[in-house]
């Protein structure tokens, strides 16, 4: 199967282009005070480690807007600086070197507000993403995928009025099927790159799973040009999970794929170590567009493992590795991934 992107315009975001036929980019935010200089360039540079492609900062005041002028030299992601309630702040941001602007329309929506803010990002040459969330939308007779449909509609076309038009649009709801009807819908209206998130999706293991769900349903459309996975967890979790979206759907491959069975009283070897170990070490390589299965026992395994361009099928206490279909070595548990490391690199 073959997913057909949504056409959308492209917008670039610092050195990151979005839209068109641009990957669909990794996104995710600090979760320290911006105005904290040293924690806030350690977290960026996780980020950065991890494959985050642009990262949010929340601008709660002037002190972390003018923060942002001393973070940038000490990373080389975009920086989009998070506004919400004084439209000044978006000010001080651009002045300082923001790469995008966010603003939530529940919470700055005068026209002469909104219309400064426009002039600042057309005279820098930077662009805003309107960043509806269902925590601030109101017009209660709507269902609430309408109400964030409705909202970032209206604040569209307020700015579209003042002749810009370097905008993404973000649709967040909190529920998995608020949030595909309203990227649905908005997807139909308008061309603009669609950021792709879930808010306050809850603990890692369930948001990941309520993230996965949304975001996956809607790539699967052809929606979405970039991805946040929000999790109650350290930032650099939700790039690895947001990384394993894209991989799964093949729209984006980050390393070798690892397949691996999940295991039954079959299997008499500690696959879920050996399979960690391995997903350790291969998340540090550059390899790409290969696949390793690591099966446990004989049953399906030898199949799986000949599929794939290297892998192994466990018997008692040894594997048989096969390469391109062909078996070719035996090895013990212990070497097993060292072994497969190995040929992988050549
Ligand atoms: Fe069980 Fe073997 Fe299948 Fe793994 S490959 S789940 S060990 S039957």
């Amino acid at each position: 199967m073959k997913i057909t992107r949504r056409k959308s315009r492209v917008v670039k975001i610092g050195k990151i282009h979005i839209g068109g036929k641009y990957p669909v980019a990794i996104q995710s935010m600090t979760k320290c005070a911006t105005a904290d200089i040293a924690a806030c360039v350690s977290q960026i540079k996780g980020l950065e480690g991890a494959g985050c492609e642009i990262v949010r900062l929340a601008i709660k005041d002037m002190r972390d807007a003018r923060a942002i002028r001393k973070i940038k030299p000490h990373v080389s992601i975009p920086i989009v600086a998070d506004i919400h309630f004084d439209y000044r702040l978006a000010l001080e941001a651009i002045e300082s070197g923001a790469d995008k602007i966010r603003l939530n329309p529940g919470n700055i929506y005068k026209g002469s507000e909104v219309k400064e803010v426009v002039s600042a990002l057309k005279a820098s040459g930077i662009p805003l993403r309107i960043g509806v969330n269902s925590g601030s939308v109101k017009e209660a007779k709507l269902t609430m995928a309408d109400r964030l449909v409705k909202s970032a509609l209206d604040y569209m076309r307020m700015i579209e009025k003042l002749k810009f038009y370097d905008l993404v649009v973000s649709l967040k709801g909190s529920t998995v099927l608020d949030t595909i009807d309203a990227y649905r819908k908005i997807a139909r209206s308008c061309d603009y790159p669609l950021h792709l998130g879930v808010t306050a999706t809850g603990s890692p293991f369930r948001g990941a799973i309520k993230s996965s769900i949304a975001i996956g349903a809607l790539l699967l459309d052809g929606i979405g040009d970039t991805i946040r996975i929000s999790l109650t967890d350290e930032p650099k979790e939700e790039v690895l999970a947001a990384r394993g979206v894209l991989e799964s759907l093949n729209l984006r491959r980050f390393g070798p794929q690892i397949i691996s069975c999940p295991t039954c009283g079959r299997c008499s070897v500690n696959l879920v170590d050996i399979v960690g170990d391995l997903e350790k070490k291969l998340s540090r390589s550059n390899l790409k567009n290969q696949t390793v299965a690591v099966m446990g026992c004989v049953v399906n395994g030898p199949q799986e493992a000949k599929e794939a361009d290297i892998g192994v099928a466990f018997g008692k206490n040894e594997g048989l590795i096969f390469k391109k279909g062909k078996p070719f070595k035996k090895v013990t548990p212990a070497e097993c991934v060292k072994t497969l490391t190995k040929y992988l690199e050549k």
